[in-house]
């Protein structure tokens, strides 16, 4: 439970606050952005949630928080904002909320599908969001982008019975067990409308899915910057290989998408040309070494070898 006589000082007053535990994932930020905004090293309230809509954003922010970090100094209800996860985004790919501590609150998705439904990432095993996944189909396949991102994957497995799916060169003693173990640095496709692409770079193993020929599911590989208004990759927090990395990121310009999704960070849609030449861009600064190494998100893991 988030204390409040440990609240940062950046918050305005009022009802919700964050205390000095956050670990800065952004999850709030993208659940409830109109009441939460970045500092230097940790997300406060800008401002107080007005109305019930921004009320009920806020909650679900608290309910996601992977720390428990938010607060509230009155009484609330949360049921709504506990059953409002896995979060619609469109076109039957939902925001699971529920981040998980172990993987420094990543986003976890869910592809709802009539030929069975895709988990991308792991939330936190929370009953209130297993039961949800449960009642829109379960889970057939659980998509694991890289090796940091893994939480709850055992749980989930046991309990929907679901193949996970990692690339091999992030296998750890963790997941050794994982069903389905992809290799090299071809795309496979799981079916027609799910197309898996190595990214290599800020791990081995770094791959995205492709769904649809719409959504990007990115894991730590790339995401949006709304600072700089840009698809952004930080070498800060590239844990393997910054040449792979770029390499990676020119290759994924040859694909069609408009909505990048990724671990942490924040999403975006645009237009699939401009976010082609959003993606080339990126891989050009990364050539150039212009860049910049803001992370624009904290990760939470260290550097391993390969
Ligand atoms: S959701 Fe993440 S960024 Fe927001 S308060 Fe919790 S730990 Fe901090």
């Amino acid at each position: 439970m988030a204390a409040f006589a440990q609240r940062l000082a950046a918050n305005v007053p009022g009802d919700f606050f964050v205390d000095s535990t956050c670990i800065d994932c952004g999850t709030c930020r993208q659940v409830a952005p109109a009441s939460f905004a970045e500092g230097s090293d940790w997300s406060f309230v800008h401002h107080q949630p007005a109305g019930e809509a921004e009320v009920h954003r806020a909650r679900m922010a608290l309910v996601a928080c992977p720390v428990a970090a938010i607060g509230v100094g009155s009484r609330h209800a949360f049921g709504a904002a506990r059953a409002a996860f896995p979060d619609p985004i469109e076109d039957g790919v939902h925001y699971c909320g529920y981040a998980a501590e172990s993987s420094y609150g990543a986003r976890s998705y869910l592809i709802v599908r009539p030929r069975g439904n895709i988990l991308v990432d792991s939330p936190r095993y929370a009953t209130p969001v297993v039961e949800r996944i449960d009642a829109l189909g379960g889970v057939r396949w659980m998509f694991l982008t890289h090796r940091d991102d893994v939480a709850d994957h055992k749980r989930f497995h046991s309990r929907f019975r679901c193949d996970r799916i990692l690339h091999r060169a992030d296998l750890e003693p963790d997941t050794r067990g994982v069903e389905i173990q992809l290799e090299g640095e071809a795309p496979v496709a799981l079916d027609d409308e799910a197309l898996l692409v190595p990214v290599p770079g800020h791990t081995p193993g770094s791959t995205g899915l492709l769904y649809r020929g719409r959504f990007l599911f990115s894991g730590d590989h790339a995401w949006w910057d709304p600072q700089r208004g840009r698809v952004h990759a930080s070498k800060s927090v590239c844990w393997y290989d910054w040449r792979k990395q770029t390499e990676s990121m020119a290759r994924l310009a040859s694909l069609r998408f408009e909505w990048l999704l990724p671990g942490h960070g924040t999403r975006c849609r645009l237009p699939a040309e401009q976010m082609c030449k959003e993606i080339e861009r990126c891989a050009a600064r990364m050539r150039r070494g212009t860049n910049g190494d803001r992370p624009g998100m904290q990760i939470g893991t260290t550097p391993r070898t390969a």
